[in-house]
């Protein structure tokens, strides 16, 4: 019988030691908060952790996700929570933040690297405090329709609207992102004040959850500005429509180019937080 090949250390723990490099550290910088970024991404010093479980809200997929940011966006995202569990809204199912030093995450995001960008997902049916294992696979469903062009009717609910309202609502918000096809149903349904629609931009994907997108804090000058605010007016206008015309004419394939572009480089003293033991 040939002998078998024995690795020193089991498989699994090989892996799963992969993966935890893969990830980053798992503690965040120790230190005053500091948010460093440019157009490539950037990370955080001094971030602090969202609780798995506050009054309004609970983590889900704690084993994937990170729940790290500026202290600000904790205390925003513990206000939307308070603010909706009042307003009679179950839980709020959070997921991504940042990782605990920033950093690229998984699916190359250049947000959600500097602790100033949160997903909250658009669930408004109630539901129980879940135990961790049970949150670990939540994936609400999505809104909006398999053709990209409208919502569910069978799903939206007109909390949907109250809850990214509220979102919008919160002190330092830059924008929050959904699907265009969200936007359109807000665009078509929401009366009297619409001035908050203009907070709600189209973004791809987000068809079961929201990003908030928030600004840079004060007094981190290292914070790169964010995109260009919201133009005026309720954005339910060409710039919504331009989402839907795509989808009649997605866009040609863009000519081939001799030399790949050399990717934008986070900045040196991001590379240096994250190799930080
Ligand atoms: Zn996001």
């Amino acid at each position: 019988m040939p002998p078998r090949f024995r690795p020193l250390i089991p498989l699994t723990l090989l892996l799963a030691a992969l993966l935890i490099m893969a990830a980053g550290p798992t503690t965040p910088m120790p230190g005053p908060v500091h948010i460093i970024g440019n157009s490539a991404g950037g990370c955080i010093q001094g971030a602090v952790r969202l609780p798995d479980d506050a009054p309004g809200l609970q983590t889900v997929r704690v084993g994937k996700s990170n729940f790290w940011g500026h202290p600000d966006t904790i205390a925003r995202l513990l206000q939307l929570a308070r603010t909706a569990s009042a307003a009679g809204f179950p839980d709020l199912y959070m997921g991504d933040l940042s990782n605990p030093r920033g950093g690229p995450m998984p699916g190359g995001h250049v947000s959600h690297q500097m602790g100033i960008d949160a997903d909250v997902y658009l669930d408004v049916n109630p539901h129980p405090r879940l135990p961790f294992a049970a949150r670990e696979n939540l994936e609400p469903p999505s809104l909006v329709r398999p053709d990209g062009r409208s919502v569910d009717q069978s799903r939206w609910r007109p909390e949907h609207a109250a809850l990214l309202r509220m979102a919008t609502e919160l002190p330092g918000v830059d924008r929050v992102l959904v699907n265009a096809a969200i936007k359109k149903q807000l665009c078509s349904t929401v009366t009297g004040d619409r001035a908050w629609l203009r907070m709600v931009r189209p973004w791809y994907g987000h068809a079961s959850h929201m990003h908030i997108s928030f600004l840079c804090p004060a007094g981190q000058p290292d914070c790169p500005p964010r995109p260009a605010p919201p133009p005026p007016g309720d954005g339910c206008d060409a710039s919504l429509q331009w989402w839907f015309d795509r989808l009649d004419a997605p866009p040609k394939p863009a000519p081939p180019v001799t030399k790949p572009p050399r990717p934008p480089a986070l900045p040196a003293a991001c590379i240096a937080m994250l190799k930080a033991p």
